[in-house]
């Protein structure tokens, strides 16, 4: 045996569900960035499929690319991250939707689809105050204007508006949903007639109703893993779904050693501060080492016994709970985890 990851797909989708209903009747569009945050593409996707999920957020064009050839044509895939003009042309080509946070970035949409004699699918991003990307509000008057210029001509059609919000306080996301809802109504006045508007991720999704719009935006959640602030996932009767193993690999009188290091993931700053579970319960992770990690010992413990590093069982730390212990995000734990770990589903 040795460390891997256990997909748990029925969690997974069971976490879909509840996800849906709660957003209802707002769309979910799910985040698959950083290989389903580490979970794997290739294995969830299908899964969100049957659970009957119909937009997925693919961030990059090499993401896009994998989840049209898994999914052909079926779901819209939404890509944001387009940083040149062979970007731009590839996602048209596959026919993605694309999310344009600035003007130059219309315009080569634009261009590149009236050389595949095609239109362009664009969500307009409004950046409504976390400066990372986004058209700035003053800018957003004239885009809008120029977006239905190029509409009337074919090459594009604004099919939605979105932005991206902090979810770190509810008062700067109310400033923000201030700043979104006058862009919609630009939008709107300059002749534009987007039908997917969205702002919200996991947490604001979760937590507030009129931060829904058409269509939310879920990665964190949907893996039971929280981001920074807002609700917690498990709150809300969501699980985990990827439990990572190891195996006892040396018994000494104070401590085992376990086969996962920081070379597989793990951020040697848990050592002294997580737990991990073991089969007679909690214990400390004492180091983390390249190759290994060093688990305060428990009576009767034996090469070849299973410890979960962390998990969503009855006493099993969660990944979350990792984070937390060294201030930092669930996500950052889950997406660090090698992906030459090898990685089972059911
Ligand atoms: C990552 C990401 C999301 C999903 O965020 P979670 O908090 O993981 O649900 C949504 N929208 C954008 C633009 C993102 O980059």
């Amino acid at each position: 045996m040795t460390a891997q990851l256990h997909v748990d797909l029925g969690a997974f989708g069971e976490n879909l569900r509840v996800l849906r209903d709660r957003v209802a009747p707002a769309e979910l569009m799910l985040v698959v960035k950083n290989d389903a945050y580490g979970h794997g593409v290739e294995r969830i996707l299908p899964r969100a499929l049957e659970e009957g999920v119909t937009w997925v957020g693919a961030f990059d064009v090499a993401t896009g690319r994998r989840v049209r050839r898994l999914v052909g044509e079926a779901i819209r895939v939404f890509v944001w991250m387009l940083p040149d003009p062979d970007d731009v042309a590839e996602a048209i080509d596959l026919q993605l939707d694309l999310g344009v946070g600035d003007a130059q970035l219309l315009e080569d949409a634009a261009a590149a689809a009236r050389r595949a004699g095609t239109t362009a699918r664009v969500h307009l991003k409004i950046d409504s105050g976390l400066r990372r990307n986004g058209i700035r509000p003053e800018e957003w008057e004239a885009v809008v204007r120029r977006a239905r210029a190029l509409e009337k001509r074919g090459a594009i059609r604004v099919i939605g508006v979105w932005s991206h919000i902090a979810e770190a306080s509810d008062a700067d996301d109310d400033d923000a949903r201030a700043i979104f809802d006058l862009a919609l109504t630009q939008a709107r006045v300059a002749g534009l007639t987007p039908t997917v508007t969205h702002l919200a991720a996991s947490s604001a999704a979760s937590a507030r109703a009129e931060f829904r719009y058409d269509l939310v935006r879920i990665g964190a959640f949907a893996y039971g893993v929280a981001p920074a602030g807002g609700p917690s996932a498990l709150n809300l009767g969501l699980r985990p779904i990827g439990t990572l193993t190891a195996t006892v690999t040396a018994v000494e009188s104070e401590r085992v050693h376990v086969d996962a290091g920081f070379l597989h993931g793990l951020p040697t700053a848990l050592a002294g501060a997580a737990d991990v579970g073991t089969p007679a319960g909690r214990r400390p992770l004492l180091a983390v080492e390249a190759l290994q990690s060093l688990v305060g010992s428990w009576g009767g413990a034996a090469s070849g016994d299973t410890v979960v590093l962390y998990g969503g069982g009855v006493d099993e730390p969660t990944a979350t709970e990792w984070a937390e212990a060294i201030g930092t995000i669930g996500e950052e734990i889950v997406t660090r985890i090698s992906p030459r770990l090898p990685r089972t589903s059911e």
